[in-house]
């Protein structure tokens, strides 16, 4: 039987560890939180108590961890002593393109295989197994990554070698933070005109303005019933997300001298949204800031 080693399971993890167990594998789980271990323990995983014995004798080891420090340091300090060398590892945390690099350099050195497989798709896609995985990674390792990434995924797309992953799915966000803020615009101009709303989105999803923002994901509530817009812009992808992935294009763009303007106008845009209360709300809830209304 397969032996996953999990590290990290918040609320991406748990549901992709639960997955894991599900497709009959051996999930041995380690988190900071007793809470969460014991929810993992609760959907089929083996509770450890730190890192090493999570991946002591481990054919693979995911990782889901907030950010590119604890990414670091866990590679460096508990999985790269402790790990078999013949374990596949694979973090799919959003990091920044440069750790991502790092991490696979430091892996490599040490004689390991390491994809970096970033998703796109909240925790309702986390639970279903059916999120979707940008991976960097040597070419000839992509076929073993692809099938421990398996139960959690949708689709599985490599992305690249080292790094590419992280940065396609920062580049992916960095389109989703601009169309989000350009539909929110255009619904508050419409309003401000006297034209209804949701007739508006009624034509431009069928017209040059159609876009998942607008037809997948409608900020204006009512044309798109499963869309956060409907629950006061709860659950969903959190502002305090998004503004997260924008710093980091932003970081990424400034470091490789791209210009992306809007990028930046957008990260401004967000962390104003955040400043003001908005945080924890949906993304798509920067159409109230645009219409005028405090969080
Ligand atoms: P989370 O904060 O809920 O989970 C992170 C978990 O990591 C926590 O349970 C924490 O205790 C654990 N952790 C931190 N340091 C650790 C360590 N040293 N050892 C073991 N466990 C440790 O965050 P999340 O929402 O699950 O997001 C995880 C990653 O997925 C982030 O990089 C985020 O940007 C990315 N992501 C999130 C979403 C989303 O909708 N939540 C969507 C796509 C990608």
């Amino acid at each position: 039987m397969t032996r996953v080693a999990f590290i990290g399971l918040g609320n991406m993890g748990g549901g992709m560890a639960a997955n894991q167990a599900k497709a009959g594998r051996e999930v041995r789980a380690f988190d900071l939180s007793a809470a969460a271990l014991d929810k993992a323990a609760a959907a089929g995983c083996a509770k450890t108590a730190s890192v090493a014995e999570a991946v002591t004798g481990a054919d693979a080891i995911v990782t889901m961890l907030p950010a590119g420090p604890h990414v670091r340091s866990v590679y460096a300090e508990q999985i790269l002593p402790n790990a078999p060398k013949s374990a596949l590892l694979i973090d799919c945390s959003t990091i920044d393109v440069e750790s991502a690099r790092a991490v696979a350099a430091q892996a490599k050195a040490a004689g390991f295989r390491f994809a970096d497989a970033p998703v796109s798709g909240g925790t309702a896609a986390a639970d279903a197994g059916a999120l979707a995985f940008m991976v960097g990674c040597d070419e000839a390792d992509f076929a073993a990554v692809e099938d421990i990434i398996g139960p959690m995924s949708r689709v599985t797309l490599r992305a690249g070698d080292h790094g590419a992953g992280q940065a396609a799915k920062i580049c992916n966000n960095m389109v989703l933070g601009i169309s989000m803020i350009g539909v929110c615009e255009a619904l508050a101009l419409a309003e401000k005109l006297g034209l209804d709303p949701v007739k508006f989105h009624e034509i431009s999803s069928q017209s040059s303005g159609q876009c998942w923002s607008l037809t997948s994901y409608c900020p204006w509530p009512g044309p798109v019933p499963t869309a956060p817009s409907n629950r006061n812009y709860e659950g969903g992808f959190a502002t305090a997300m998004m503004l997260k992935d924008l710093k980091l294009a932003q970081e990424a763009a400034a470091k490789a001298g791209a210009s992306t303007p809007l990028g930046a106008t957008a990260e401004g845009l967000y962390a104003l949204y955040d400043r003001l209360g908005g945080g924890g709300r949906d993304f798509s809830a920067i159409l109230e800031l645009l219409r005028g209304k405090a969080p």
